[in-house]
């Protein structure tokens, strides 16, 4: 365990110089089209500046502010699902005459991040869990996850939307970072950066830093800060016997209510961190060669229920429940985790405003009511 280091923004320079220098492709949030969106970044000057987010079911505003602070919002749009399950992927090619399928392997720079939040880190553990590990292990996440380089930035200020608490994933993080930051803000002054590192490729480029070793009041003023956080969430869910609530609730009147509201646009899966379902498509150029192609999607979608000759979910309201009981529920007997590591993004970017806190509450409320006639479905 390396020793906690307090560094200004000239140690972010350096820690953003020291990563290019190490050859890493450097991201990092920017302020741009109205969003805090991920980006190149060379200097902190790229970094957004006293911007501050405000957030609600189907609503997000990026505005100015007055202060020097450079993580003072919650989420972006953006989740870090797509540097390490990008949205489009060549999987194989089989080139003629043997039509001998090889795998494509991939050739991504490594990535590093700085300004993940901790519910990012969680969304990037569940996928590690979901598609990263076992037989059929995704290789294209293993080698873009095992040589990406995380600096976290714990979350001061969280969206109306949040409930990483309920979740246990934020607002501070506690691994799966290779440096984390907290910003301390001050009355006369530019905030500066309490660092800790939490692996040995952290402590050596903390080590780069310039800095002052970090005081007992450094470490209280991050406490305060984070229980401030925690006590500002915007949203709570009780995760009390959450996936058995959902498994005995499939008939529950509720999912027809909700689907009444739902446009099946997809947008809550883009946004999410863990959302992992995707197409596959071959297609045969003009030389022969078949390319097996990897493409995001979306259970929302009526396309991705087809199997055999007809969708198995052939209603909204059967594939918004599908979303939901798999992300509180099933991906528990699955995976072993939650699919939910509470960003509020889905609530945040749905265009009908569905909150999924809200549904999980009047779900709770109406535990057992008298199913409605089901649609018929496998
Ligand atoms: S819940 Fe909202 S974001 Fe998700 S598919 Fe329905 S309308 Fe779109
Ligand atoms: S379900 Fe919604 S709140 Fe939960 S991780 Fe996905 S986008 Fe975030």
């Amino acid at each position: 365990m390396t020793a906690a280091k307090v560094i200004g923004r000239d140690g972010l320079d350096e820690l953003l110089r020291h990563l290019a220098a190490l050859g890493y492709r450097t991201l990092g949030p920017v302020a741009r089209d109205g969003a805090i969106t991920m980006a190149e970044v060379s200097s902190s000057a790229d970094l957004p500046e006293g911007f501050h987010d405000r957030q609600a079911p189907g609503s997000y505003r990026l505005e100015p502010g007055q202060g020097q602070a450079l993580f003072d919002w919650a989420v972006g749009p953006e989740p870090l699902k797509a540097l390490v399950f990008p949205p489009r992927a060549v999987i194989w090619t089989a080139k003629p005459p043997s039509y001998h399928v090889q795998e494509v392997a991939d050739d991504a720079p490594p990535v590093a991040v700085v300004g993940a939040r901790p519910c990012d880190l969680a969304g990037l553990q569940v996928l590690g869990r979901s598609i990263g590990t076992g037989p059929v292990a995704d290789p294209i996440f293993q080698h873009r996850r095992h040589q990406a380089f995380l600096v976290v930035v714990e979350c001061t200020r969280p969206a109306s939307t949040c409930f990483c608490v309920s979740m246990g994933t934020g607002p501070g993080a506690t691994h799966g970072y290779d440096i984390r930051l907290t910003e301390l803000l001050s009355d006369d002054g530019p905030p500066s950066y309490l660092a800790l590192a939490g692996t040995p490729a952290g402590r050596r480029a903390l080590g780069q830093l310039p800095g002052r070793p970090a005081q007992a009041a450094d470490e209280r003023a991050r406490v305060e800060r984070l229980a401030k956080a925690a006590s500002r969430m915007g949203r709570s869910v009780d995760t009390t016997g959450l996936p058995e609530l959902l498994a005995r609730n499939l008939s529950n009147p509720r999912w027809d209510a909700v689907a009444e509201r739902c446009l099946a646009c997809g947008n809550c899966t883009a946004v999410c961190p863990t959302c992992f379902c995707a197409n596959f498509q071959d297609t045969t150029g003009l030389d022969g060669t078949v390319r097996r192609e990897r493409t995001w999607a979306s259970c929302s979608d009526l396309a991705h229920s087809y199997i055999h000759g007809g969708p198995v979910r052939s209603s909204i309201k059967s594939r918004y429940r599908q979303w939901a009981t798999h992300k509180f529920s099933w991906w528990w007997d699955q995976f072993g985790t939650s699919g939910c590591v509470g960003c509020g993004r889905c609530i945040t970017w749905c265009p009908a405003s569905i909150d999924i806190t809200e549904e999980i509450a009047a779900l709770r409320a109406s535990d057992g009511a008298a199913p409605t006639e089901e649609e018929p479905e496998p």
